[in-house]
């Protein structure tokens, strides 16, 4: 076989999203996967079981492989330079990737290239918070430099004594180290997804509005709706400027907050948190662009030429299906799929949990309230909801 293989480690729905992709380019996928039932494991045929932190597991995973790529971010660094060294191509290397890995490391970054992003400041005392509060005159965001996801590593408290056991394990080693931010009174949330491959061609998908409820995105709006012109090159500018800054390759979401601008212009942005990988806010590219997220991360690796990432409609509404009452949200397939014969469904395969991301829908149409309620009603169908 002379096909180009793909070494993918995590082995969540992202790892199975790439699989139509690869299936359609004729790339072997080889997937890393935590455990013989994993979301990918279901669909990739290549699946060897290991932990992303097992130095053999991937060892035996690059072998043969043309490049090796991540569906998350838990490698360790040290093991990714090794590879690197032994001639392995990383795509995002360690040192791109360590952006996404490390709250500290991304905003000290992002402030040193000029990137806009809220005021923040590295942590490690009571007394560091409490100061920070007061210059901010109100509530500030803690936040766990690592290993946070979905929310999980941010509080927004009013004094230090809130977050005390943060900063007893980052004191002891235990914990990851925290930073503070201000906290950003953001108009809405926004998303630009751009993917670059080594030779340096870039493209980027439209910017999209990403809805979170509780921390967790919920439901992903292509184009982001009256966005202002220039916010809108402002938030694509941003895009490329990190994407180069950082020297990243395959996919990598930025997430933004739209902000009001004080002296009344038009809003501006500030980068919140960076994917590098494909995205929970780009989902929507599946059925929503030319070129899939998915498949332009394969191609970006690959370092082949990048698809065209044009909308196929006016608009696209993607929902998660966050948790179900159902056994399993395929329960509700005739239910859903008779309904809405144009709703598009991708269900993960993952065992029911509660607000756990089993799965989403999206729809085209030329009509935002209507493409939006009929992903909200068949999202709301998957997870069990007698009126979705
Ligand atoms: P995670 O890495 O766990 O996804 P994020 O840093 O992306 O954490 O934060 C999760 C959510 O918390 C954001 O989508 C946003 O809604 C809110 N948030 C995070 N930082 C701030 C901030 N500085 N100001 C206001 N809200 C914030």
């Amino acid at each position: 076989m002379t096909a180009p293989v793909v070494a993918v480690v995590g082995g969540g729905q992202l790892a199975r999203m790439m699989t139509p992709a690869a299936t359609a380019l004729g790339i072997h996928l080889r997937v890393l996967v935590e455990d013989p039932d994993s979301s990918a494991a279901q669909v990739v045929v290549d699946a060897p079981v290991g932990a992303a932190s097992d130095e053999a597991a991937i060892l035996a995973l690059v072998e043969g492989a043309d490049v090796l790529t991540f569906e998350h971010e838990h490698v360790p660094n040290a093991l990714l330079d090794r590879l690197v060294a032994a001639g392995v191509p990383v795509r995002p290397d360690a040192a791109a990737l360590v952006h996404a890995q490390d709250k500290i490391v991304m905003r000290a970054h992002l402030e040193a290239i000029g990137a806009p992003i809220p005021r923040w400041a590295p942590v490690s005392t009571a007394a560091e918070i409490d100061a920070f509060v007061a210059r901010a005159g109100g509530p500030v965001v803690v936040k766990t430099a690592r290993g946070g996801y979905d929310g999980k590593g941010v509080r927004v408290v009013d004094r230090a004594e809130s977050v005390a056991a943060w900063l007893a394990a980052a004191a002891d080693g235990t914990g990851a180290p925290l930073l503070v931010e201000e906290k950003v009174p953001f108009l809405r949330e926004l998303a630009v997804l751009v993917a670059r491959r080594p030779s340096g061609e870039v493209r980027t998908w439209p910017v999209v509005e990403s809805v979170q409820q509780d921390g967790v995105c919920s439901e992903v709006i292509a184009p982001a709706p009256d966005l202002h012109e220039d916010t809108r090159a402002q938030a694509l500018a941003v895009a490329a400027q990190v994407v180069e800054g950082l020297g990243v390759t395959g996919v990598l979401a930025v997430e933004m907050f739209e902000v009001a601008d004080p002296d009344g212009g038009a809003p501006r942005v500030l980068v919140n948190e960076l994917a590098m990988r494909p995205h929970n806010s780009g989902h929507w590219t599946i059925d929503g662009a030319t070129t899939s997220q998915f498949e332009q991360h394969l191609r970006a690796v690959l370092d082949l030429p990048l698809g065209d990432t044009a909308a196929l409609a006016p608009w696209t509404v993607m929902a998660n299906v966050l948790g179900s009452s159902l056994e399993d949200p395929t329960d509700a397939l005739p239910a859903v799929l008779a309904r809405d014969p144009q709703a598009r469904v991708h269900l993960y395969g993952k065992e029911v949990r509660p607000g756990r991301k089993l799965g989403h829908v999206t729809v085209r149409g030329t009509d935002l309230a209507d493409a939006r309620t009929r992903a909200r009603a068949a999202a709301a169908a998957l997870r069990g909801e007698q009126n979705g």
